[in-house]
Formats: C-alpha cells, sequence, structure tokens
C-alpha cells in the first residue's frame, strides 16, 4: 500500500532500526518506546489487523507466533509482553498489523 508507513519502512522508503528480518516478518524499535526495550514486529504483507485475517493466513499468524519468542529472546528478553490493537476502538493507530513486544524490566501490571 503506497500510503501505509509500515509499508513503506518494509520498502526501505522510511528508515528504521531493524533488529530482524526474514522472507515474511520485519521486527525495528518502536520510534516512541512505552518501555526499556520496544519493538514492532510486522508482516512485509500488508494486513490491517487480526479483522482482516483469513483462513490462507493461517501459516503465516503461526509463523508469526513462533518467530516471536525468537525476536525478544534475540534482544535478551526472558519475558515480555506481547499486544497487537485492533481497529481504531482497539487503540490501533497504524493500519498495517503489528505486534509491539515490550519488555526490558519487570511491566507494570495490565
Ligand atoms: P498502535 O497504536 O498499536 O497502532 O501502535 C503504533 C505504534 O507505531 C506506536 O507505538 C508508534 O510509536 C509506532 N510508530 C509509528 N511510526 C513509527 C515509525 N516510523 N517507526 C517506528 N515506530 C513507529
Ligand atoms: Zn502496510
Amino acid at each position: 500500500m503506497t500510503d501505509c508507513i509500515f509499508c513503506k519502512i518494509v520498502a526501505g522508503d522510511i528508515p528504521s532500526s531493524k533488529v530482524y528480518e526474514d522472507d515474511d516478518f520485519l521486527a525495528f524499535h518502536d520510534i516512541a518506546p512505552k518501555a526499556d526495550t520496544h519493538l514492532l514486529v510486522i508482516p512485509k504483507q500488508h494486513i490491517v489487523n487480526l479483522n482482516d485475517l483469513a483462513d490462507e493466513h493461517g501459516a503465516l499468524m503461526g509463523k508469526l507466533m513462533l518467530t516471536l519468542p525468537k525476536i525478544a529472546a534475540d534482544q535478551g528478553l526472558q519475558g515480555f509482553r506481547t499486544i497487537t490493537n485492533t481497529g481504531v476502538e482497539g487503540g490501533q493507530e497504524v493500519f498495517h498489523m503489528h505486534f509491539h513486544i515490550l519488555g526490558g524490566s519487570t511491566l507494570p501490571g495490565f
């Protein structure tokens, strides 16, 4: 999507502090961190949010769940919080699906 900031990051048109990349996903530091470590993990493919998923995305989402803890471990996190905001009512501000990884110190209760 030409108008999507995260698609532009995938394309390299906007810089990011990348920590992980494979054929399907990219992970980079959140520009406004809300924890000592705050990463965003995104599919390279433009998917709006969880509401945009179809059966065909099952394998991709399974791979994402397996990749999240690997990225966290690579960053030295032993425990972490994963958040994905879905839709305006869910607090989503960037409409390209992303999973927040928060950690680096013991997080407050949620
Ligand atoms: P959400 O509210 O779940 O849509 O979160 C969007 C997140 O994207 C926020 O935590 C922003 O700080 C982050 N963000 C927005 N633009 C950028 C960017 N160019 N690079 C890194 N993180 C960004
Ligand atoms: Zn996008």
